[in-house]
């Protein structure tokens, strides 16, 4: 693994999917993995699958060489080896240290249940992130257990410009408060996870849906705690079925099929707004991602949140 990363040039474009191993993949997810595969090839880059699959309770056993024999049907090869990001624990541990050691975290004995009763969440709907109000920021009470750490967040909006979707303003201690990174049983949490293997792959391009847009602040605001360097973000639309719902595991949006590649090649690139010519389904996959690189274009999705599945497709 090490060995192939000092391959790369320094500066060249170095992309990512990093799917959860909690089930097949699914048009949504299939949209993620061919717009980040055809960014970094269009650049002449590198492209790396991670599996994102230290939320143990979630993964499914075996569905990892599941997801990896779809990208192989579909023509999406990897460079290297995937990366599993539950054999990088000590990573996290590392830079979670790195955050305590600076000041940057403070013990929180708050439960979910606290947190949801108090006045800031009043006014928000069930599934929207719970804002942090701040409880613990001068210290835990000492009677209450420990149920997580939090990193401290700034009260100025973190500022960056995704490439599709524009300009984005995030004043964080408005939107989540500070936000959790280890839990009270030693779990660390997505968002430190995310930023620690991004850094760790030397990606320079995150590649993935807008659905991931909210957690960018969180994740430059990490980036700059570590004192590591910030990818370009592009977040590409929300694949939604045809009455408007986001395709997701949880949700049951059906699996894709091996079998029909070429024929969902050809509708990812519908959904990434790519206008590939009708008679591209009569060939290889292979073929067809071919001219997915040389075609790739972001232009067309700029600004675009959401794109839907034709209804007489499979969802
Ligand atoms: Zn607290």
């Amino acid at each position: 693994m090490t060995a192939n990363l000092t391959k790369a040039p320094a500066m060249s474009c170095r992309g990512r999917f990093a799917p959860s191993p909690t089930g097949p993949l699914h048009m949504g997810s299939l949209v993620a993995a061919l717009g980040s595969y055809l960014n970094a090839r269009h650049q002449g880059g590198n492209w790396l699958v991670r599996m994102d699959d230290i939320d143990t309770p979630r993964n499914v056993p075996g569905i990892d060489k599941t997801i990896l024999r779809t990208l192989d049907h579909h023509a999406l090869h990897w460079d290297g080896s995937v990366y599993y990001s539950s054999q990088h624990l000590e990573d996290y541990e590392a830079a979670f240290q790195t955050l305590k050691t600076a000041g940057a975290l403070f013990p929180c004995g708050c439960s979910r249940r606290e947190i949801s009763n108090h006045p800031v969440n009043s006014a928000r709907q069930p599934g929207q992130t719970l804002i942090y109000p701040g409880t613990c920021r001068d210290g835990k009470a000492k009677q209450t257990p420990l149920r997580s750490y939090r990193l401290r967040v700034a009260s100025s909006p973190i500022r960056f410009k995704d490439r599709l979707q524009g300009l984005q303003s995030d004043c964080l201690i408005n939107s989540v408060g500070d936000f959790v990174v280890k839990d009270g049983h030693g779990q660390h949490h997505y968002q430190l996870a995310t930023v620690v293997d991004d850094q760790r792959q030397q990606i320079t391009e995150v590649v993935r849906g807008a659905d991931l847009l909210a957690s960018t602040a969180r994740q430059i605001h990490l980036q700059t705690q570590l004192g590591y360097g910030r990818p370009v973000y592009l977040h590409l639309p929300v694949v939604k079925d045809a009455l408007g719902f986001k395709l997701s595991k949880q949700q049951g949006a059906t699996a894709i099929d091996d079998s029909q590649a070429s024929q969902n090649l050809v509708i990812a690139l519908t959904l990434l707004a790519q206008q590939p010519p009708g008679d591209l389904t009569s060939l290889t996959p292979a073929e067809i991602v071919q001219w997915g690189i040389y075609h790739w274009d972001t232009a067309p999705l700029m600004r675009m949140p959401s794109a839907a599945l034709p209804p007489t497709s499979a969802n």
